[in-house]
């Protein structure tokens, strides 16, 4: 029998290898024993109990270099299913992978308004039942839900405690969802799942000192630091659009003044825009939105900035700038390697990319940025299932403590 300590060391030595074949397959058992730094007999026993539960495999292929077969290893693709969920303020989205991400099904679906949290749970409940059963069809036995949700969520008890934007409170996600598919089911905020997101498999991939930033209603970030999401004692941590910035200013989702998401993102474009074609009527962009400001979008107010549109340059132009001012600060905590750009900044780049450049390099300490690279996102719009899906495997490959 394994005593508490003994079999913590079997589990996170299992993971450790597990991570470096997803890394670095196809490799030999030497060449895991070199880069985990572990003996050559515990990776050949954890090996052996991996191949058993159907994760591994193991190929005989000839090496050029020492000119006779050497046996190599990688993850097996069929070593099971994961799905990611996304329940955005306006969407859900359900993605299907086997065991080394590929993806094998996605669909996405919006959501109204009307429509109650019971009603939307149960819509996607219909989906991931889909995605199961073609997991099925595929023969691949189902590992676990990873769910991403606009709000603050307990991550130990999988609770999302409040979500502003789709106007939830208290909602035992993880124990509803247990209950209905009998799968370990990992909640999670949607901001740090896109994070890690990007970790696993967009712009950030093996950067181990990275922030994201994504903005489509509210400001979300994730902060990764030593190659592990930053969640803070009890999982609430790295909401950094809720920093303070401006007391005298608008009123925020979360009840107060001012946070940092007040001032960056579409919304705060279109307030700008809006209140001065209030003050001097712009026909070309009345006629756009038919007459009605109200049909005003960011991205009507980005071509006409493209285009020459002064209002709508010097309006992005300053969250541009609000937004730079932010993340030097985070620079200048956190010293990241990498700032990651999404969401709906995506659709700004051309005119935003510049002056946050330029904003972040003249506010945080030099030294801080050395190093630093700004990059907008490639995958945005999936950043957070995918992130859903690496939190599942991430609690299988590396034992990243979450229940
Ligand atoms: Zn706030």
């Amino acid at each position: 029998m394994l005593t508490g300590d003994q079999e913590k060391v079997r589990k996170v030595n299992r993971s450790l290898v597990l991570n470096t074949l997803r890394l670095h397959a196809p490799i030999s058992r030497a060449q895991v024993a070199n880069i985990t730094g572990l003996t050559r007999g515990t990776v050949s026993n954890i090996v052996n109990v991996l191949i058993e539960d159907g994760l591994v495999f193991e190929d005989k292929l000839e090496d050029s270099k020492i000119g006779r077969p050497s046996i190599l290893l990688g993850l097996r693709p069929d070593g099971g299913a994961v799905i990611g969920v996304e329940i955005g303020v306006n969407f859900i989205s359900v993605l299907l992978t086997n065991f080394v991400a590929e993806t094998l099904w996605e669909h996405r679906t919006p959501t109204f308004p009307t429509q109650s949290q019971t009603e939307i749970i149960n819509q996607a409940e219909k989906i991931i039942d889909q995605a199961l059963s073609v997991a099925k069809e595929h023969e691949l036995r189902p590992l676990g839900i990873g769910v991403g949700m606009p709000g603050l969520v307990n991550i130990r008890q999988g609770n999302l405690i409040i979500a502003p934007n789709l106007h939830w409170k208290n909602v035992p996600l993880r124990l509803i969802w247990n209950q209905r598919f009998r799968l370990p089911i990992y909640v999670e905020n949607e901001a740090n799942l896109a994070a890690l997101g990007e970790y696993y498999f967009g712009v950030a991939r093996n950067v181990d000192n990275f922030i994201s930033l994504t903005s489509d209603i509210g400001l979300g970030g994730g902060v990764v630091i030593d190659g592990r999401l930053f969640r803070g004692g009890h999982g609430y941590g790295g909401e950094i659009g809720h920093i303070q910035r401006d007391p005298q200013g608008e009123p925020c989702g979360c009840g107060r003044i001012g946070c940092w998401e007040t001032q960056v993102g579409p919304r705060p474009v279109l307030r700008r825009v809006k209140k001065e074609l209030q003050q001097t009527p712009d026909p070309a962009l009345l006629e756009v939105c038919a007459g009605d400001l109200e049909n005003l979008t960011f991205e009507m107010v980005v071509k006409f900035a493209l285009d020459g549109n002064q209002t709508c340059r010097q309006a992005i132009e300053e969250v541009s700038i609000n937004l730079g001012e932010g993340i030097a600060d985070l620079v200048n905590i956190f010293n990241p390697d990498l700032i990651v750009i999404g969401g709906a900044f995506i659709l700004g780049k051309d005119i935003m990319q510049e002056t946050i450049q330029k904003t972040i390099f003249s506010n945080a300490l030099p030294p801080a940025t050395e190093n630093l690279r700004i990059e907008f996102s490639k995958r945005s719009s999936e950043a957070c299932v995918l992130g859903a899906v690496a939190v599942v495997l991430d609690d299988i490959l590396r034992e990243m403590v979450i229940n």
